[in-house]
Parts: structure tokens; C-alpha cells; sequence
């Protein structure tokens, strides 16, 4: 249940009403939005009594939530959530947000190279794997805390915050100390115990889409993570499993309207993990853009061809340079700035 209270209305009136939703026997959230204040009931509200809250001074309406997903919904915070990052950059709002990188972190030169490049090209954030969830054990598992490392000099080069996938609560310390962005990957978006200690922490989490879930399993998971409260949730499409096999998975761009119509969180498109092709990368990200992604995630590599992660779908730096000269007006016809 959301109570959504008058514009100008008082502190006093707020309190009334949050007491009378506790007495109801649930957790009262705050949301101050541009327009109003909206009260959200966190539990079951089967126990409020509506009829007092709706006649209290104060209250504009009291709204029935029937979504399963409460502070991930817009009815609960009805303006866009943006969420800042260091360096200047934010997610969400009037921008298009860019965060670009080798799929995995694997030596100084690539990651510092790559970073200078991406930066150069208008990028606002460092992506780099260094515990890699890999379909294969014999597989490059990524250069773990060496990665990480790596990554802190490539963001004391460069100034560009640092997202990279966090596998384990065991690394969560790691995590929060050096990492700018969590990002949590498909394979993890209902590793539910993860996801609540993610919600302790005071970093933006990057909750990609799972192979096979659904947009409202998606919204779930980020929910997870507001209740433990973190706020700072970025939700990314990164491709579904379909019956096609042309492509590593098929991009359902359809989301990010489902998405950004059901929810306030930014949300920014994988085009790289979703087409598994670099030659398809630039044109769904301009698709992405034009269908009102908050950003992109793009996979960059000095060699793709010598990869030891995902070489066949990430771009060189060049192409994604080419890229961002493309994404700059097409944002603009979106009424959004790179
Ligand atoms: C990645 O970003 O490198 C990755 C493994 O992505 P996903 O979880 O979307 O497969
Ligand atoms: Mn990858």
C-alpha cells in the first residue's frame, strides 16, 4: 500500500498518518519526490485501517500496490531515481550514461590502455571482470584480487570509477573498500543472500537481467536490495535466453520501456553480452538509446582477437570510439546528453 500525501502538507500530518500505518503493523517508507511525499507500507497491509488514513488532513490518496514489488515501483517514488558517481557522472535523468571496458582485467597495460581510451571516447566509468562466472571450470576465471588491484590503478590513471562483478559474499569487504560499481551478474540476479548483504552496502549496485527471468523476477531482486537498504540500484538488460541461437541471446529492448514505465530505476542496456557479435555492439546501442536506456554497458578490448574473455563480441577501441561520435546526436533526438 502507498499513501501519497497533499503537496505542502505538514510534518505533523506525515507522522499522523505513518502512525496510523504502524499501528497496521508494517514498516513505513519515506519517498519525497518533486511533486509529493508518498508513504510506502513495507509488510502486509492487510491490517491498516484505509478508511482513518484516507480521511486524515493531509492525505491526497491511498493506493493499492498490486505489483509484488513496493520501493522498486514508480507508484512509490514517482520521479526518475539518479544516482551519482564518483568523478562527476550520474545514471539516470537527462543523461546517457556509458560505462565501457575489457570483459576481463588482464594485465596493467590492457586495463590502464583501454581505460585511456575509453575515457577519450566519452565513457564515465571503467567496467572490468576480475572474478569471472565462467560456463566452464578450465575456463580464465579472472585475475581475482589482482584484478581488482589493477582496476584501482586504472581509476588513479584515469579518474573513471570502476564497475566489476562480485561472485561471492566472501569478496563483499573487497568490494566495498575499492570498487565504485557492484555490479551483479545475470547468473547471480537471484543469489538472494548476496543480494541482501548488497543491500547493506553504501556503493551503487549494477543488477543485470537473468538468463531467463522475467521483467518482474527482475524487479524482485532489485527489491531485495532496497529493503536492505541501498537505494542505488541500476538495473541492466543484457539479453535473455531465447530458442534463437544466432545470437548469444536475444536483446529485448521492450524491457527498458516495461522497466522505466513500472519502476524509477535507471536502467542501461548490455548490447555486447546480448548480441555475442561485436559487429551487431554499435547499432543496438544505438537502438538502445533510441528506445530511452538511462545507458550502455559496451565491451572494449585493445586485441580482441587475443582475448581471454568474450574477444568475439567486444569492440576495439576505435569502433567504440566511433560509436560515441554516433550515440552523441541520437541522444540528443531523445532529449538526453552523453
Ligand atoms: C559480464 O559483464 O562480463 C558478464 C559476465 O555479463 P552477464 O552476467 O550479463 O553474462
Ligand atoms: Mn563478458
Amino acid at each position: 500500500m502507498i499513501v501519497v500525501m497533499k503537496n505542502g502538507c505538514t510534518q505533523q500530518q506525515m507522522n499522523a498518518a505513518i502512525r496510523i500505518m504502524e499501528e497496521g503493523g508494517v514498516k513505513v517508507m519515506v519517498s519525497r519526490g518533486s511533486e509529493n511525499t508518498v508513504l510506502g507500507a513495507e509488510g502486509n497491509a492487510a491490517n491498516i485501517d484505509r478508511e482513518r488514513l484516507s480521511l486524515l488532513p493531509g492525505v491526497e490518496r491511498v493506493m493499492r500496490v498490486s505489483e509484488p514489488y513496493k520501493l522498486a515501483n514508480r507508484k512509490y517514488h514517482p520521479d526518475d531515481t539518479v544516482i551519482d558517481l564518483p568523478g562527476g557522472a550520474s545514471v539516470g535523468g537527462g543523461r546517457l550514461a556509458v560505462f565501457a571496458g575489457p570483459c576481463s582485467v588482464e594485465s596493467r597495460e590492457q586495463i590502464v590502455g583501454v581505460a585511456r581510451a575509453v575515457q577519450a571516447a566519452g565513457a564515465c566509468a571503467l567496467r572490468g571482470g576480475a572474478f569471472k562466472p565462467r560456463t566452464s571450470p578450465y575456463a580464465f576465471q579472472g585475475m581475482g584480487t589482482d584484478g581488482i588491484r589493477l582496476l584501482c590503478e586504472a581509476r588513479a590513471e584515469t579518474g573513471l570509477p570502476v564497475v566489476s562483478e562480485i561472485l561471492s559474499t566472501e569478496d563483499l569487504d573487497l568490494f566495498e573498500e575499492h570498487v565504485d560499481i557492484i555490479q551483479v551478474g545475470a547468473r547471480n540476479m537471484q543469489n538472494f543472500d548476496l543480494l541482501k548483504h548488497l543491500g547493506r552496502v553504501s556503493k551503487p549496485i549494477l543488477l543485470k537481467r537473468g538468463l531467463s527471468s522475467t521483467i518482474e523476477e527482475w524487479l524482485m531482486s532489485a527489491e531485495y536490495i532496497l529493503a536492505a537498504g541501498n537505494p542505488r540500484v541500476i538495473l541492466c538488460e543484457r539479453g535473455i535466453r531465447t530458442f534463437e541461437t544466432y545470437t548469444r541471446n536475444t536483446l529485448d529492448l521492450s524491457a527498458v520501456l516495461a522497466v522505466k514505465r513500472q519502476s524509477h530505476l535507471p536502467v542501461l542496456v548490455d548490447p555486447s553480452h546480448a548480441c555475442g557479435h561485436a559487429w551487431m555492439v554499435e547499432r543496438m546501442a544505438l537502438a538502445a538509446a533510441a528506445a530511452g536506456a538511462d545507458g550502455l554497458i559496451v565491451e572494449v578490448h585493445n586485441d580482441p582477437a587475443n582475448a581471454l574473455c568474450d574477444g568475439q563480441q567486444s569492440l576495439t577501441p576505435e569502433q567504440f570510439a566511433a560509436l560515441m561520435a554516433k550515440l552523441r546526436p541520437l541522444a540528443a533526438c531523445v532529449g538526453k546528453a552523453v
